[in-house]
């Protein structure tokens, strides 16, 4: 595990993003959802493992279903830090905006101390079976990252287990995201800028 990549994908002199070392949480382990408007709309799934992020990109965003399973595509690690940005990448790799959709704590799944979880996750990851418990506000409960074999060599799926917090209506994490939210203000406004742009100028019909 490291930073090499991350580092390799970005020029720090022009993105905001982190630069970024090694650290770990005090006590409990962190984990981010990052939600990320770049060339497409998708969420950063984000769990702190030995001093970094290790980190999926999910294309539709988690879901509190147990009957979704999230595609979920393992990319590099993110520095520690990376869990409290949110703001514009004004260009380069991932350029456009990133927000904070979900934040907390989580656990394995026997929700242990620290030292026992984070021994019991990196034989989940490695094994391409990991069990979780979050600790968010909106991510809550247990979760399984679960690696496809026959798929490419990143490709996951994130599922809700079924337990006192999972639901059996439909989940739409666009939804649970605030309306005024940087992302979504910058969507409408560039809506409106691409609909007059594209609007034909109005013609007024004779009427005879
Ligand atoms: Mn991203």
């Amino acid at each position: 595990m490291g930073l090499e990549l991350y580092k390799k994908k970005r020029n720090f002199n022009l993105t905001p993003e982190p630069e970024g070392k090694k650290k770990s949480s005090a006590s409990k382990l962190s984990f981010v959802v990052q939600r990320h408007k770049a060339s497409h709309l998708h969420y950063d799934f984000r769990l702190e493992m030995q001093g970094v992020l290790k980190s999926w990109a999910v294309p539709k965003g988690p879901s509190l279903n147990p009957k979704d399973k999230r595609l979920a595509m393992m990319v590099e690690d993110h520095p520690y830090d990376y869990k409290d940005f949110a703001g514009v990448i004004p260009s380069g790799y991932g350029a456009g905006i990133v927000e904070i959709w979900d934040k907390g704590t989580y656990a394995d799944i026997e929700n242990s101390d620290a030292k026992t979880a984070q021994k019991n996750l990196l034989a989940g990851l490695k094994a391409g079976n990991l069990k979780l418990t979050m600790f968010g506000k909106k991510l809550k409960g247990e979760f399984a990252l679960v690696k496809l074999k026959s798929k490419e060599d990143n490709t996951w799926l994130l599922i809700k287990h079924n337990d006192e917090h999972a639901v059996d209506t439909d989940y739409n994490s666009e939804k649970e995201t605030p309306k005024n939210s940087p992302i979504n203000k910058w969507l409408l406004k560039n809506k409106d800028t691409a609909r007059s742009a594209s609007r034909p100028a109005p013609v007024k019909k004779k009427v005879s």
